[in-house]
């Protein structure tokens, strides 16, 4: 499946976010990978502001999912500190995905095995203090609609 990628700035990344929030739609798993501070939380938290989540986002590190409310709600996962990947199975992460919202998976590399096979990948890496490079992967299934509309290329 296609693939783009692009090197951005802080704001880049949230500009990216934010036009990804309006192409979404509800039942859409958007994977996270990147080292800490790489910029997924960042990401999420744009995305999250242009769904209309007047929330703070912050990492849901002791809850491992934390719901928001927004035109359609974002179900925020972080799986870093997960014991062994099956934890995320067993919080009915399943439910989530069909569920009504967006799913947006912190560290999601962890939990490879649990995701569903349609989904849009994004891998954050650092580069320096402020430019990273971002890859935008879509499953087959997931098709290339959504990141040609995306268009970073
Ligand atoms: P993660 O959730 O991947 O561990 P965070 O989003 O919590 O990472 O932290 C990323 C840090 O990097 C933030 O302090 C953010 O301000 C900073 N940053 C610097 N440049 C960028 C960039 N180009 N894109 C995203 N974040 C950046
Ligand atoms: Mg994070």
């Amino acid at each position: 499946m296609n693939m783009c990628r692009k090197v951005v700035k802080q704001s880049q990344t949230e500009a990216i976010a934010a036009k990804l929030a309006t192409l979404l739609k509800p039942g859409d798993v958007v994977c996270l990978s990147g080292d800490l501070g790489a910029g997924k939380t960042t990401f999420t938290k744009a995305l999250g502001k242009a769904m209309g989540i007047r929330e703070n986002i912050t990492s849901p590190t002791f809850n491992l999912v934390q719901e928001y409310d927004g035109d359609v709600p974002l179900y925020h996962f972080d799986v870093y500190r997960l014991l062994k990947p099956s934890e995320f199975r067993d919080l009915g992460a399943e439910e989530y995905f069909s569920g009504a919202g967006v799913c947006v998976i912190e560290w999601a590399n962890l939990v490879k095995e649990y995701l569903p096979e349609r989904h849009l990948w994004i891998e954050i890496k650092w580069l320096d203090a402020s430019r990273r490079e971002i890859c935008i992967t879509p499953s087959e299934t997931f098709g290339n609609t959504l990141v040609k509309e995306l268009g970073i290329t």
